[in-house]
Parts: structure tokens; sequence; C-alpha cells
């Protein structure tokens, strides 16, 4: 696609990728702010602000640490501050973004097994309660969950999670990864039982690629205190020492007015309608897909019904033709920008991101794309997607 980069393009560019997303005007005019001193009190009114905000989204009355990273430094830190060499730790396999935190933690000295799963449906729950209950000696340290997989949207059910880890009886801790579910999908930290979750700007959140956090259970700062993985810039003890913000280095101040505001646009929506938002879009997404399917045509990915993300869906080409000359299509013919498939999916699956500052006609306008660049791909596609979105979009709106 690079190539093509020169061309003129005409009218709005239509990002429909499941991360980064769409930043709000406003957003965009709120990091545009001026320089200020990042310890002065005028700024620590918005940098509490924000840390309040962001833990009535996380639903937790945690401690939250915050970092000038993506989404990979809450990773990072996250097992930093947890866990010591040689420990061990249990992944639930979900997709390319489960196998990247597990890759990390090999580098990190950690010992990791794998809950593995059929990526289009995600782990068996009871799979998970097995490989706990195998554990007799119950030296498991944490279990490792991405909430949604954002390469296959596929949710996973974190409070069936939790129920088998108790059922087990297994003390692990209960590392969640909700960095492309947070502010889209339903997520309770403190009520679900989880020790960390992981969260970033860029997806939910509206905003710019440029802060990631986590925020920790009572259970987990315990952990932290005997944990010896070597860290310094995410040390959450030092972070907590600060006197003012938790930042070891600068603030990422524009950030903060950035979250100042869209806190602000999720709680004048409501996270409880904000939610209902993302599961209308992603039904109407779902049904145009549907209406493609027919005998031989595109699917979703996702084979379990009640674990189809409401953030992103993958579409699964029939065997023998290229999602990315789909993608290429739609970028080139339209300005209307895909996600790829990663890892084993490249090629195989585009992605349609619809989380975020979205709303119907983008959604229409999006699909609308998707159908004409099948079409000229060559793609055999059953029904008429769009009218099927457009339905459900008018009878769910009525
Ligand atoms: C985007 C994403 C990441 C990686 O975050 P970056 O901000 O790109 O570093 C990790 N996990 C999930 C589920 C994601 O969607």
């Amino acid at each position: 696609m690079q190539e093509n980069i020169t061309k003129l393009r005409r009218g709005r560019h239509f990002f429909a990728g499941p991360g980064p997303t769409n930043i709000p005007d406003s957003v965009l005019h709120a990091v545009a702010h001026y320089t200020v001193d990042f310890n002065a009190p005028d700024f620590m009114e918005v940098y509490q602000a924000c840390v309040a905000g962001l833990k009535r989204v996380l639903r937790t009355e945690h401690e939250l640490f915050l970092y000038a990273a993506s989404g990979h430094g809450a990773w990072e830190a996250t097992l930093q501050n947890l866990l010591s060499p040689g420990d061990r730790i249990l992944m639930l396999e979900s997709g390319y973004f489960s196998l990247g935190w597990a890759a990390m933690a090999k580098k990190f000295g950690l010992v990791v097994e794998t809950v593995p799963a059929d990526w289009r449906y995600g782990v068996h729950i009871t799979a998970l309660e097995a490989a706990l209950r195998a554990d007799t000696q119950q030296t498991i340290r944490a279990v490792c969950v991405v909430h949604n997989e954002t390469s296959t949207g596929v949710v996973l059910p974190l409070p069936e999670i939790r129920a088998a880890m108790d059922t087990a009886g297994h003390p692990a801790l209960l590392l969640v990864d909700t960095i492309s579910s947070l502010a889209s999908m339903d997520f309770r930290m403190d009520e679900w039982g989880v020790d960390a979750t992981v969260g970033g700007s860029q997806k939910g959140l509206m905003l710019p690629t440029g802060i990631s956090f986590t925020a920790v259970s009572p259970k987990a700062m315990a952990a932290h205190a005997k944990a010896t993985l070597p860290r310094h810039y995410f040390d959450w003890s030092v972070m907590a020492r600060r006197p003012h913000h938790g930042f070891v280095g600068t603030v990422p101040i524009a950030m903060f007015y950035g979250l100042q505001e869209s806190l602000r646009l999720l709680e004048e929506e409501g996270l409880d309608a904000v939610f209902a938002r993302h599961a209308r879009l992603a039904e109407a997404v779902r049904r145009a897909v549907m209406a493609w399917t027919g005998n031989a045509g595109p699917e979703i990915y996702c084979l379990a019904p009640e674990r189809r993300s409401n953030s992103v869906t993958a579409v699964f080409l029939p065997e023998g033709f290229d999602a990315n000359a789909v993608r290429r299509i739609a970028y080139e013919q339209f300005n209307v920008a895909l996600g790829g498939g990663l890892e084993r999916l490249e090629g195989r699956v585009f992605r349609i991101g619809h989380l975020g500052d979205l709303n119907e006609p983008m959604v229409l306008g999006t699909l609308g794309a998707v159908e004409m660049s099948l079409k000229l791909a060559g793609v055999p596609v059953a029904g008429r997607g769009l009218n099927a979105a457009l339905d459900f979009l008018t009878e769910s709106a009525r």
C-alpha cells in the first residue's frame, strides 16, 4: 500500500482499523495544549481528575500506574513488577496478542505455559481449570488473559475465568489485557477479581497513541513487593514515591488534556450507553458479514456467537482469496483503511474496527466500501450486506 501514498485523495479518510481509532475533534483540540509545569497545582488538578476518571472506567478503586508508552510498555511493566526470573505463568492462547505477550515473558526469563486454543473459538474454560488443578504445588504465579483478542475478534468471559480459578482453589494472580476492550465493552476490575489490568490510550479511549497503564489490586501489590525482575522506568515502587505524579520521567502533558476530554465524552454519554452503542454497531457489521457469507462467501472468523467482539470483527475470506487485495482496493479506491490479518491470519482475514468515536453513518460508509471492494476483488458475496446492516440499524433506532 505504501507505493500509492502519494495519490490524491478527496473526502474524509475512513479509518476502520481496530486500533488506533478515530480521535474526536474535541480531543484533538485538547491535546494541542501549550506546555505547563507538570509539577504545578494547575496541572495536578488535571492529572488527578484523569486518574480518578480512568479508575471509574476501569471500575476499580485500586492503584493505577501510567506510563509514556504504547500498550507493549504496560505489558512489560506488569510482568516486571509482579514476577521474578524463573516464575511460571499460564497464558491463555487467543491469537497474535497472546503470543506476543508470551514471547515477551519468555525473554524476561519467565517459564510460560499455555492453555492452547482454536483461534476461532478461544480457550475452553474447562481446559483452564484442568491446567490449574494439574498444578498441585501451585507454583503458577499468574494467569494472563487477553480480554478482547484484537487479531481474531474473540472475547473471553472474564467472570468465568475468575470462577474457574476460584473453583480450582488456585492462588495465581489474574492479569488481564483490556487494551482493545476498555471503554468499548463491559469490564469490572474489582467485581471480577482482576489483579492487574493493562490498558492503552489509542483504542476505546479515543486518544493518540502515547500512554498506557496498569491498575493493580492489593494482592498484586503484595506480590510486587517480592518480585525481583529488573525494572527501572516502569518500577511501581519508584512511581508510588514520586511526590506529585507517578512518572519516572517527563509527564506526557498533552495526553492528559486529551484524556480529560475523552473521559468527559465517555461520562457524558454514560458507560452503559457507550457499551450499548458498540454492541449495536458491532451487530450491524456482523449482519452485513453474515449476509455476504451465503454458501461460499466471507464469514465472521469467530465461531462462538457469544464470544463475538463488539470492538472488532475479523472477516475470514474463502480459500484462494487474498484479504490484502480487498484491503488494497478499499484503501486505494475508497480511502478506507481496514485492519490486516496478523501472524497465521495474514492474507486470510481483514478486520473491521468498530470501536471508539463511531456512529451509524461511519459504519455504513465502511461497510459500503467493503462490499464494493469484495466485489471488485472477485470474492463471492452472497447477499447485500450493506442492506442487512441498514435494516438492523433502522429497526434498533426505533
Ligand atoms: C493493540 C493491542 C496491544 C498492543 O498495544 P500497542 O499499543 O500497539 O503496543 C496489545 N494487546 C491488545 C489486545 C491490543 O489490541
